[in-house]
């Protein structure tokens, strides 16, 4: 449970966890956003209306599903970067997460990188497949990293350490 634990359970996504037929559809973004805070830029991020008014600053995003198409800009708005797209059939084995990453130093395209979980656990090894810079936040950037597609919801956080043990 986010308040007790810190980290979301997959269960606290509620309706905002995509169905399967739209999963088949392509990619599609994740608000793994719970707590009611005095923050929209998400909505503002979006130029396709996905992300609907808010009635309030501190209502929690609702999207329309079928708005999105996974483009991504709305993932460096979140200051608490909580925003994920995932495109659960990427390919036959893989999916693709774009997530958020702040820290430097950065990875580059084609590295290996070690996937973690909400808890910050190593669950995997993915494929950095784009360096995403938006002009919604310049200093940090989204990360398309291909993954085991059972670990399509699993999948928040990356590590560069895999890199520096070679
Ligand atoms: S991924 Fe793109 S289309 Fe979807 S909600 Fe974010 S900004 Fe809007
Ligand atoms: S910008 Fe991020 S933290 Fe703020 S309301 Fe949107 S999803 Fe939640």
């Amino acid at each position: 449970m986010f308040i007790k634990n810190g980290y979301l359970d997959i269960d606290e996504l509620g309706e905002r966890m995509p169905s399967e037929e739209r999963f088949e559809r392509g990619p599609v973004a994740i608000l793994e956003c719970i707590q009611q805070i005095p923050c929209n830029p998400c909505q503002d991020a979006c130029s396709r209306g996905a992300i609907l008014p808010f009635q309030s600053i501190n209502d929690t995003p609702t999207i329309d599903m079928d708005k999105c198409n996974g483009c991504g800009n709305c993932i460096s708005a979140c200051p608490g970067l909580a925003i994920f797209v995932v495109w659960k059939n990427y390919n036959l084995e893989s999916s693709l997460i774009k997530l958020p990453l702040e820290l430097l130093p950065f990875p580059e395209e084609g590295d290996s990188v070690e996937l973690m979980n909400r808890k910050g656990e190593k669950v995997g090894i993915g494929k950095v497949i784009k360096i995403q810079k938006t002009k919604q936040n310049p200093k940090s950037r989204v990360i398309w990293v291909e993954v085991p597609k059972k670990l399509a919801m699993e999948v928040r956080h990356i590590s560069r350490s895999n890199n520096h043990d070679k």
